[in-house]
């Protein structure tokens, strides 16, 4: 299989072509990139054309093809639209356009998986299983058809889609380095969020490789009993080691570490969870982001009304821990955090159970 064009920097991408013997400079590369993801231009022709032997060369050697959208679904409440792709061999995944405050800006969030592994018990996303990991062209390919479509620029982007970022490693960090290259998708490394559930081995290679991205590690739980039972990989990972890890990683960055925190009714924000904070950051300061919870199960959880929000809030606020609350979107389409894969996807799956049954052999009757 051809490397596909959406996952080479112009330095990768000469290196490439110089290994097959085709002359190609520095300048040439980037304005090869420039054109084909920077610009998203179908091709090298039109204006200020790349010379015809380059451009033969680029198309023999690399691949431009893009998953196909199955669906874009926009939700009026909030202003922001889902798209559900589907890639060569059958896997879907999603990506969501944002709306941000700022007017004609947009974020976009990201898949980097098809499913995930990590089964958090309050996650859709979850309930899937891992499909594959995505190839770092198919993220940075998300962020090209969103833009594409959008009435403004893509300023954002956020790696909280379906998958656990930290178990897809290298094929991430390549699509952040793409996404914030500036002859690809030119967006500040500032505003490219990777997000975990806390796998710490891997929070430690990016802690040493240094990368300038923004990481959130979702807490959720400072009980470990509890966040065991919330985020399975706490079982792996015990809090203690992950504190561990994201002291080190706040260390390097001289900055509060942030992290996630899944607001649940009468789950995780009690005077118990408060209790077991107040230890936690006797050890290192932190930054919260409060997300109410998306279960879209009729019997899972459940978000908290405004009081006990606020009674949470106002107890991270006594210690002193800057707190701010962040706002789904898509809840009304399904494409909420933690609802990626919620309608279509589990539609898809029923549809491909209901195929295997029709396609299977019967059983024996010997
Ligand atoms: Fe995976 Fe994130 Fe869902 Fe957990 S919350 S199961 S890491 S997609």
């Amino acid at each position: 299989m051809l490397p596909h064009l959406f996952s080479l920097t112009p330095d990768q991408l000469a290196e490439l072509l110089r290994g097959a013997d085709v002359p190609c400079s520095d300048a040439e590369a980037r304005r090869v990139v420039s054109r084909l993801v920077a610009d998203g231009r179908p091709d090298l022709t039109g204006p200020h054309p790349v010379a015809k032997v380059l451009r033969a060369a680029v198309d023999a050697h690399t691949r431009r093809d893009l998953p196909r959208v199955l669906e874009r679904v926009p939700d009026p409440d909030d202003g922001s639209v889902r798209y559900l792709f589907e890639a060569e061999d059958g896997v879907v995944f999603e990506a969501v356009r944002i709306p941000l405050h700022k007017a004609g800006r947009f974020s976009v969030c990201l898949s980097s998986q098809a499913g995930c592994a990590m089964g958090c018990d309050f996650c859709a996303t979850g309930r899937l299983g891992l499909k594959r990991n995505l190839k770092s062209w198919e993220m940075v390919a998300q962020w090209r058809i969103v833009q594409d479509e959008a009435p403004g620029r893509v300023s954002g982007a956020v790696f909280m889609g379906q998958g656990e970022p930290l178990h897809n490693y290298d094929e991430v960090i390549q699509a952040a380095k793409m996404l914030s290259h500036p002859n690809g998708g030119r967006i500040s490394a500032d505003n490219i969020t990777i997000s975990t559930v806390g796998l710490v081995p891997q929070l430690r290679r990016y802690t040493r490789e240094g990368h300038p991205y923004r990481l959130i590690v979702s807490l959720t739980s400072a009980i470990p009993e509890r966040r065991a039972q919330l985020l399975p990989v706490a079982g792996r990972f015990p809090l203690p080691e992950l504190m561990e890890a994201l002291k080190e990683h706040a260390e390097a960055h001289g900055d509060r570490q942030t992290v996630a925190w899944v607001l649940m009714a009468g789950v995780n924000t009690g005077p118990d969870e408060v209790e077991a904070l107040k230890g936690l950051l006797e050890g290192m300061p932190l930054r919260f982001n409060l997300i109410d919870v998306n279960d879209s199960r009729p019997d899972g959880y459940a978000r908290a009304e405004d009081a006990e929000r606020k009674r949470f809030i106002d107890a991270l606020q006594a210690l002193k821990a800057p707190v701010v609350r962040r706002y789904s979107v898509g809840r009304g389409r399904h494409s909420a955090c933690g609802m990626l894969a919620g309608k279509r996807l589990a539609e898809l799956a029923a549809e491909d159970a209901a195929a295997a049954a029709i396609s299977a052999p019967p059983p024996s009757s010997a």
